[in-house]
């Protein structure tokens, strides 16, 4: 049996498993260890053997992660849940953030950050102050490692505070969502003209409010799964729509732009021929997320 693993899968597969409670072991080939300190998983002591055996059970477990990206909206036995004792805190902090929406308007929810949310409630009889529990939630969703529940992506945004500079993005006429100057909006006005008039754009800058909104919403509807929803959904601070990433698709299509029969559409089949364009979660990705084939990489 030979190494030919990339090591970001063996990073990946040593992750799930840790996450899934199975041998906690990470394998690595032997000219990678010294490397072990950047990803501060394990230190170079506990490097275990390199055995067949482990290499057939990191190769299983990289088989396993495709699996599940495959059949995102299901239930696997290992999946992770948000403890039981959590759930009034989650079900009120989330109707909280949907009424500052509310108030606010669905184009302006997209930029907002998160003192600015907790202005807004305070100041909004009809909302209400966050209490206390509902913070040490939201919290707790934001630094809970992702990784223990299978999202493998990088965490782009690490302070919960982080603002958006309005005017650093401009809003695009009709789609009510906004992209960063610079390199999204070149990429966007550039796909409209090679793509034609019937692109649109379906999802632009997002704040880590945005986010926290779009992946608490989720995990309502998932249960309290957090792997499920995760296979959707990047947990807030994990989104690159709050770096310049956004999605893309078909006028007049509706929520099938968000599914994979988005890539059955000329639109698609003409993006995809671009020379300038990626796609971020591609249908093998190893991030532990679907195939999205509307998500424009920018960065
Ligand atoms: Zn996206």
């Amino acid at each position: 049996m030979s190494f030919n693993i990339k090591r970001r899968a063996i990073l990946k597969a040593g992750a799930a498993t840790l996450a899934t409670g199975s041998a906690g072991l990470l394998l690595l080939p032997v000219d990678n260890k010294e490397k072990l300190n950047d990803v501060n998983l394990i230190n170079s002591e506990r490097i275990p053997a390199v055995t067949p055996a482990l290499i057939l059970e990191h190769e299983v477990a990289v088989k396993d992660n495709l699996q599940k990206v495959k059949s995102f909206n299901q239930t696997f036995s290992k999946d992770i849940f948000l403890e039981k004792n959590k759930y009034v805190a989650f079900h009120t902090a989330l109707n909280k953030i949907s009424k500052v929406k509310k108030v606010i308007g669905f184009a302006n929810f997209n930029l907002i950050s998160f003192d600015d949310m907790l202005n807004y409630a305070r100041r909004y009889p009809q909302i209400g102050s966050f209490t206390k529990s509902e913070l040490v939630l939201i919290d707790e969703i934001f630094f809970y490692d992702a990784n223990k529940y299978g999202f493998h992506g990088d965490k782009v945004i690490k302070d919960i505070t982080s603002k958006i500079n309005k005017k650093e993005t401009v809003k695009v006429a009709g789609s009510g969502h906004y992209l960063f100057k610079g390199d999204a909006l070149t990429k966007f006005n550039q796909l409209e003209k090679d793509v034609g008039p019937n692109l649109v754009l379906t999802s632009g800058v997002r704040s880590v409010v945005k986010q926290l909104q779009l992946f608490l919403s989720k995990l309502e509807r998932s249960k309290g799964n957090l792997s499920l929803t995760s296979r959707s959904l990047a947990p807030p601070g994990h989104s690159y729509h709050g770096v310049g990433d956004f999605d893309v698709g078909k006028k007049g299509y509706g929520k099938l732009n968000f599914t994979s029969e988005f890539s059955n559409t000329s639109e698609y089949k003409k993006l995809i021929e671009l020379k300038y364009v990626d796609i971020r979660y591609t249908k093998d990705n190893d991030v532990g997320v679907r195939y999205e084939p509307w998500h424009i990489k920018v960065v």
